[in-house]
Parts: C-alpha cells; structure tokens; sequence
C-alpha cells in the first residue's frame, strides 16, 4: 500500500527525489488545479499564468469553460483548468480563496473572480520506486512490465520456476 507522497514543496521533482515515480504506460504524474469563476470581464487565455491578489497562488491555464454569463457583460461564470499550481494547501489539496481577485499574465489584473475554493489533483498514478521496475532506461509499474515484458522474460527463463523468474527482474 504506497504511503502519502511528502508534503514539502511545491515541483514534481521533489516527488521524484523522494522515491515517486510515474510509470511510462500509466502516463506522467501531474497536479492540476480545478478553479470556479465568476464575474468574468475579460476572456482568459490558454498559456497566461494566473494568480490569485489575495491567496498568491499561481497556476498556467490549459482549458477554461464557460458556462455562463458574457465576458463583454462582466457576468460570465466558469471553471478553469490549471497546469503547474503552485502554492495550494497540502492539507486539503485546496488553492485560491472564495471571492478573491484573479490576475491574468494576458488578461490582467482582476479579470474574474474565484467563485468557491480551487482544488489541485493528481492526475496519473504515483508508484513509489520501490515497487516500480526499470527497464532499458525506462520506468514501468509492475503490471505494465509484466503485459510488456513478461512474454519475453518468461521465454527466457522458461526453465525457472515462477518465483525465480520474477526475482530476476527485481
Ligand atoms: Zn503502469
């Protein structure tokens, strides 16, 4: 059972350095930030880093959904999605704060406003190391190495009995 990913700081890297790895067939680890807005008067750009006045936390824009509301009106109300989120509570997996303003890198400062709290995710799967299998510079979870790899190397060590054959890749 993998225990709790460490709560210092805010990169991947540092999951890395602590023994978390993501598997190559999983897909990459990411955190995203999930943010509501609303009172929106300016249309935010993909790419633009966004940070909130009063909380400081930061993420770049992927994705923004509409979903009411006109930016021309000041009214519109949505959800951005968030790459590289910075500065979120480790505690709650919670960022931004309920009615504080948003600034944009492109769409300046106050461009909408957070409607409720944010909250970050993990998307993709974290592995400790330990129960992770590196092969020809590449990193697998087991199941993914057995459905890759398992054919071969049980061709190979056909002669071995099961438990030996898996300790020849540990
Ligand atoms: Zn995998």
């Amino acid at each position: 059972m993998p225990t709790r990913p460490p709560d210092s700081g805010n990169s991947f890297n540092e999951y890395e350095n602590a023994g978390w790895r993501s598997c190559i067939v999983c897909g990459t680890a990411e955190f995203k930030g999930i943010v509501y807005f609303d009172s929106g008067s300016v249309s935010p750009t993909v790419g633009e880093t966004v940070t909130g006045a009063t909380s400081g936390d930061t993420g770049v824009i992927e994705a923004v959904y509409l979903r009411s509301g006109t930016y021309a009106g000041g009214d519109a109300a949505g959800c951005l999605e968030l790459t590289s989120a910075t500065g979120y509570e480790r505690e709650n997996w919670t960022m931004f704060q309920d009615n504080e303003a948003l600034n944009g890198s492109t769409s300046g400062d106050d461009f909408s406003t957070v409607n409720g709290i944010g909250s970050v995710v993990v998307n993709g799967v974290l592995y400790p190391q330990k129960d992770m299998i590196e092969y020809q510079g590449k990193w697998y979870c087991r199941p993914h190495f057995e459905w890759r790899f398992g054919h071969e190397w049980k061709t190979e060590d056909i002669h071995k009995t099961g438990e030996e054959s898996k300790r020849s890749y540990d």
